[in-house]
């Protein structure tokens, strides 16, 4: 049985067997492979947008929980912005009102707005803060209304869409990251619903991806993880990208390859190397531990997409 979360370590040693040893060991060896990662992290922020399908399993709610708290023990400072399209699609359903998307955005009007307030900002929200101060975190849950911290205005599709009527879809205009500043400086880790206002106090409805590209712009984050429900970006064939340039971006996007949700994520990963955000990954929340495999080990996991262009050979 694992010692999670409070037993006093007396009270569970395990029997000694060769099998409890050899798991032991390779324990010790991967903590002590994360050393020179948890040094070049440590007193740094890392944006972690956690998507709506991936937070679906109990389990993989626990491990994700667990890794914030690790992460926030090791002196990195966790900011978790996140979403919530399959709750808000499921209550939505439930009041019998049909959703249309159109270029991977929600058309949210008055009353779906209400709804994507109470599932974001209330039920999804308050879930994840429970679920990370369960496993001995500390967090603390805010929408983008908190402290003046997403400024929003309405968000006009580009191209042959911009005539779609999006209703209360908004893109941030700024970000006050004070508040963030204080949560995060101190013991707490903020959890961010993506819920921006404008001057007159009207809700909009922010894109997860998006909003978590600006909070790491503006916070100077180190990192950005976007989790998703795939394995990251997947070629024309369905096979992982591991690495994608920016340069092969355009293509990939021309020719439907990357399309619906994943255009918010690879155009938010790119806007953040801009901003020099040191790297961006779109990867599978449906991998236990998967924050813990890409911030502190070699191999890492999902694609990385990187500034510039692919270099020969
Ligand atoms: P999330 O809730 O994590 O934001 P989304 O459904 O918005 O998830 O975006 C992820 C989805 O994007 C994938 O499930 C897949 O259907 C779609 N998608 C489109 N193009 C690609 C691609 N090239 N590689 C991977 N997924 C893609
Ligand atoms: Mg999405």
């Amino acid at each position: 049985m694992p010692c999670w979360p409070l037993t006093p370590a007396s009270n569970c040693r395990s029997e000694r067997t060769d099998d409890v040893i050899e798991q032991a060991t390779q324990t010790a060896r991967v903590l002590n492979e994360a050393l020179p990662y948890i040094q070049r992290l440590s007193g740094k922020t890392v944006v972690i947008k956690y998507g709506g399908n991936a937070m679906v399993d109990a389990d993989l709610r626990e491990s994700f929980a667990r890794n914030m708290v690790l992460l926030k023990h090791v002196g990195v400072a966790p900011v978790v912005v996140h979403g919530g399209g399959p709750q808000i699609g499921q209550l939505l359903e439930q009041l019998g009102k049909e959703s249309r998307f159109v270029q991977g955005m929600r058309v949210t009007d008055a009353e779906t707005m209400d709804v994507v307030e109470m599932v974001l900002g209330g039920q999804v929200n308050k879930a994840i803060v429970a679920q990370i101060n369960k496993v001995g975190g500390h967090a603390v849950g805010l929408t983008g209304k908190d402290g003046g911290l997403i400024r929003a205005r309405p968000m006009k599709l580009a191209g042959r869409d911009a005539d779609v009527e999006l209703g209360q879809v908004g893109e941030v205009e700024s970000i006050d990251p004070t508040l963030v500043h204080l949560i995060a400086g101190g013991d707490f880790i903020p959890v961010i619903a993506p819920i921006g206002v404008d001057a007159q106090g009207v809700a909009y409805n922010i894109n997860a991806d998006l909003a978590a590209s600006k909070v790491a712009t503006v916070l100077g984050a180190e990192k950005l993880l976007l989790l998703t429900n795939t394995p990251g970006v997947l070629d024309a064939g369905g096979k992982l990208l591991q690495a994608l340039h920016a340069s092969e971006v355009q293509a990939l996007i021309d020719d439907g390859t990357i399309a619906g949700g994943m255009l918010p994520k690879v155009r938010c990963a790119l806007d953040a190397l801009d901003a020099n955000v040191s790297t961006a990954t779109i990867m599978d929340g449906r991998v236990a531990n998967a924050v813990l495999l890409e911030l502190f080990t070699d191999a890492g996991i999902g694609t990385q997409i990187r500034a510039g262009s692919a270099v020969a050979g």
